[in-house]
């Protein structure tokens, strides 16, 4: 198979880490027999430094002519660097939020896993942690509060601010029938998270979520409130397989998941259109701070790409390989610095790549 990526490296860590998901890929691509085409393109603070923007309509044109993106990073140290001091609008985070709205990235999947090598990085009590979890997040990323109209007025000398969560049947719909899709390539349960008890939009979210799980009886559908959820997450993440929510209770719950694996430089992510084609990148950002000196951990971004098989292309049994690759060079002990514990072999960055690249099977 041909397979068309756009890859944006980006800023800081970016680059590094982007190398390594590139090498891992290649190496799928000759065990299984596939040819990988990757076209570059700029995005954030690279982009400022080389165009003037954060993003610009060519490297817009590139990414959509793709099939997939896969980025690493964008942006710099908030405090120090430069691009800070330009307007919002021309800052390099102002260049995500494009490429998603371009793209009309909807639905946003973030994994949370707890690998059985790294339990000891868990937050939670050991009876918690020594089960073990494998979740995934399903977040609506285009509607609800974030998206609705919002001003602040005064009233007879108050200040007053409103924020106004909407959805449509339409935008509950797409989200959940991704949700239910995913889940039946994974053990086949969804969680859907709400406030149906206060909030209108939550109910329009249940009646329609079960709209949908009617076409899926092969998929287990429970009900959950959000304020539950949370506690949930902490007491026992084990009981969840696929998480659906809107958009600011996914926000929440995806982070909150993110911690309790206690490992930022291993949780990737995708945002996906209604079509195959999604954006893949870590859940962490550009790392300023270890920039440039090969002790990135490059495994968020190496298993974005395993998600980019998997989710547009099709090619499950390539993702597995990577998935596990990934286990078993932590099973024999090898960890980045951000991931290092006593008498483990601490890698670099690159050669975190080549050790995965090696047990791909
Ligand atoms: P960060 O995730 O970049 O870093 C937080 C801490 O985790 C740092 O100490 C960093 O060294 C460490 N870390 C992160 N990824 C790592 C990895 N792969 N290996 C080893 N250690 C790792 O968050 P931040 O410092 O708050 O943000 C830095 C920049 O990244 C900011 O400009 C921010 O806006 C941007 N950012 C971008 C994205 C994105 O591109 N989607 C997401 C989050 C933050």
């Amino acid at each position: 198979m041909e397979l068309k990526i756009t890859c944006i490296p980006g800023d800081g860590i970016g680059p590094e880490i982007v190398a390594q998901a590139k090498k891992v890929l290649d190496k799928v691509g000759e065990v299984y027999g596939h040819r990988m085409h990757y076209t570059d393109i700029l995005m954030g603070g690279a982009s400022i430094d080389a165009c003037g923007e954060p993003l610009t309509q060519e490297a817009i044109d590139t990414a959509k002519a793709a099939q997939a993106v896969l980025m690493g990073s964008i942006g710099g140290n908030t405090s120090t660097s430069p691009w800070y001091k330009l307007p919002p609008e021309k800052r390099p985070e102002a260049g995500l939020l494009r490429i998603r709205k371009e793209l009309n990235l909807f639905a946003n999947l973030r994994p949370a896993v707890l690998y059985e090598q790294l339990a000891a990085a868990c937050p939670l009590k050991e009876e918690i942690s020594s089960k073990g979890f494998d979740l995934l997040i399903m977040r609506e990323l285009t509607g609800g509060l974030y998206f609705g109209e919002r001003k602040t007025v005064t009233e007879n000398g108050v200040r007053k601010a409103i924020d106004t969560l909407t959805y449509t049947e339409e935008e509950i719909r797409r989200i959940a029938i991704k949700g239910f899709d995913i889940a039946q390539k994974r053990r086949k349960k969804v969680t859907s998270v709400d406030k149906a008890n206060v909030l209108d939009s939550s109910r329009l979210w249940r009646k329609v979520v079960e709209e949908v799980a009617v076409n899926y009886p092969d998929v287990t559908l429970e009900h959950m409130l959000v304020d539950n959820c949370a506690m949930q997450l902490v007491r026992d993440p084990s009981q969840f397989d696929v998480i659906l929510t809107e958009n600011m209770f996914g926000d929440i719950l995806s982070d909150e998941a993110s911690m309790v694996t206690g490992s930022i430089g291993m949780l990737s992510s995708a945002s996906l259109n209604d079509t195959k084609f999604g954006l893949y990148e870590p859940s962490h950002g550009s790392a300023p701070d270890i920039a440039g000196q090969d002790i990135a951990n490059p495994i968020a971004t190496i298993l974005s790409a395993a998600m980019m098989l998997r989710f547009s292309f099709d090619l499950d049994k390539e993702a597995d390989s990577i998935e596990n690759a990934v286990k078993s060079v932590l099973k024999a002990g090898y960890r980045t610095g951000d991931i290092y514990s006593e008498g483990m072999v601490k890698t670099g960055c690159n050669q975190m790549g080549d050790l995965i690249c090696d047990y791909i099977k």
